[in-house]
C-alpha cells in the first residue's frame, strides 16, 4: 500500500473525508491553471502536506484523473512555468519565470482574538483582518506603488486562514530571488527610516517638515496611515503608544492637525521630544502595515502553492479563487468556499468556541455527541476537535 492509501485509511474520519475529496475531483471543472503544462504540482497526506512533489501533468484532464484516483487531501503547484517541471533535480526543469505571489496568513499577524481562543482557532475575526490586509496589500502597494493592474492581479482563499495573491506580469516572471525578496521587504516595510522623511527634524526653532497624504510610496502611506489613526480616536492613538493625556490632546485638535499635515506642516502641536515621538509613531504605523506577509513564499520562485480550485484537508474547504476587489470584500469563506454541502455527520465534538458557517451559528460542544451537516462535522474533524463516528450522505 503506498503511503497516500495507508494514510487515508487511517480511522473512519479520513476515510469519509477521502471519500468526499474524491467525488469532489470527479465533478470539478476548471482545475487546471494557466499552462498547466508547464507547473510543478505536490500532493500531501493527512500527514504531510507535500509528501510528494515533481509531479506534471499535460493536460486538465491528466490533472483531473490523478486527483480524483488519489484523492489527496493537499494539492500544491508551482507559480513557477519550467519546461520539463516533473524532472528533477531542480536545475533540470529548466525554470522560465514565476508569478509573483503573496501568501497572508493570520497566523502571521498578532490580533487580540487569537490570545482568547488560541491559534488552533479560526474566528471571524482572524478571516475579516487577515482579508483587510489582503485588500490592503493590493490597495496600497500593488497598484499604486507597482502600477500593477486589476487583470494581473488574482485573489484566492487559502483554504484555511489566509488568502493567496498572485501577479501575472510578464515583466515580473522573470525576476531573481534577489528582486522578490526587495519587494517583500518594501511592502514589510523593512528597513525603512521615517527620518528621510523628516528632513527638519531635530533643528531648534524649525518648523517639522513631514510626508503629505498625496506623497508616493510610504511617505504617503505614512502620512495617510497617521491621519486614519488619529481620526479614530484617542484610545487608538494611545494603543500606539502615545500617553493617554497626549492622546486626547491630539484628537481634540484632530482638524487643525489635519489641515498641516495635508500640507506636510507636521508642527501643529507642541510634543516634548517630537522628532523621536513622530518616528516612534511612524515605525508603529509601519510595521503594522506590514510584517504579516509569510516571506519566503514571495522571495522563492520554486516554492509550492496552494491549488486554486482544490481541498484544503485542514479545513475542507476549497481554495477558492476569487474575483477583482469588489468580490473580495465581500467574501466570507465560511459560506462561499464549501465544498461539502450534501448530508451529515455524526461526530462528537469538542470546542471552546462557536463557529459561523454559511451564516449559522455551531457550539461550543462540551464533548458532545450531535449530529451536524457535512461540512461543519468535516472542518472540526480536520482541526482536531470533533471525531466522525457515520456519515449520512
Ligand atoms: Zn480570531
Amino acid at each position: 500500500m503506498d503511503a497516500i492509501a495507508e494514510s487515508q485509511n487511517k480511522g473512519k474520519g479520513r476515510a469519509v473525508v477521502t471519500s468526499l475529496i474524491r467525488e469532489y475531483y470527479s465533478n470539478a471543472r476548471n482545475l487546471a491553471p494557466q499552462s498547466v503544462e508547464k507547473r510543478e504540482f505536490g500532493i500531501g497526506t493527512f500527514d504531510a502536506k507535500i509528501l510528494y512533489r515533481h509531479l506534471s501533468f499535460g493536460s486538465e484532464d491528466a490533472l483531473k484523473a490523478y486527483l480524483s484516483s488519489k484523492a489527496p487531501p493537499y494539492v500544491s503547484y508551482s507559480a513557477a512555468y519550467y519546461k520539463h517541471p516533473g524532472k528533477r533535480p531542480m536545475e533540470n526543469k529548466l525554470w522560465e519565470g514565476s508569478e509573483l505571489v503573496f501568501d497572508l496568513d493570520v497566523t502571521d499577524m498578532h490580533l487580540p482574538c487569537q490570545s482568547l481562543h488560541g491559534r488552533a482557532w479560526v474566528c471571524g475575526t482572524c478571516l475579516s483582518s487577515v482579508k483587510a490586509e489582503t485588500i490592503k496589500l493590493i490597495e496600497e502597494f500593488l497598484m499604486p506603488d507597482f502600477g500593477l493592474s486589476d487583470s494581473e492581479i488574482s485573489v484566492n482563499f487559502s483554504g484555511n486562514r489566509g488568502y493567496h495573491v498572485h501577479v501575472n506580469n510578464n515583466a515580473l516572471l522573470g525576476l531573481s530571488a534577489k528582486a522578490r525578496s526587495e519587494i517583500s521587504s518594501y511592502i514589510s516595510g523593512a528597513g525603512i527610516d521615517a527620518t528621510l522623511f523628516f528632513p527638519t527634524a531635530g533643528q531648534r526653532g524649525v518648523r517639522l517638515v513631514g510626508p503629505k497624504p498625496t506623497d508616493k510610496g510610504w511617505a504617503g502611506k505614512m502620512a495617510r496611515a497617521f491621519l486614519a489613526n488619529l481620526n479614530i480616536g484617542a484610545e487608538k492613538l494611545a494603543a500606539l503608544g502615545i500617553s493617554p493625556q497626549l492622546a486626547k490632546n491630539l484628537y481634540k485638535k484632530r482638524a487643525l492637525i489635519e489641515m498641516g499635515i495635508r500640507n506636510g506642516n507636521w508642527d501643529m502641536i507642541y510634543i516634548p521630544n517630537k522628532a523621536e515621538f513622530w518616528k516612534g509613531i511612524l515605525k508603529n504605523q509601519a510595521v503594522s502595515q506590514s510584517d504579516k506577509i509569510d516571506r519566503n513564499v514571495t522571495r522563492d520562485p520554486s516554492h509550492l502553492i496552494r491549488l486554486p480550485g482544490s481541498i484544503h484537508g485542514d479545513t475542507g474547504l476549497i481554495a477558492m479563487k476569487i474575483g477583482k476587489s469588489p468580490a473580495l470584500e465581500g467574501f466570507d469563506p465560511m459560506s462561499s468556499a464549501i465544498a461539502f454541502r450534501k448530508g451529515e455527520v455524526a461526530c462528537v465534538a469538542n470546542t471552546k468556541e462557536s463557529l459561523t458557517f454559511n451564516s449559522s451559528e455551531f457550539g461550543p460542544y462540551k464533548n458532545e455527541a450531535v449530529t451536524l451537516p457535512m461540512y461543519v462535522g468535516v472542518y472540526l474533524f480536520l482541526k482536531g476537535f470533533a471525531e466522525i463516528r457515520e456519515a449520512h450522505i
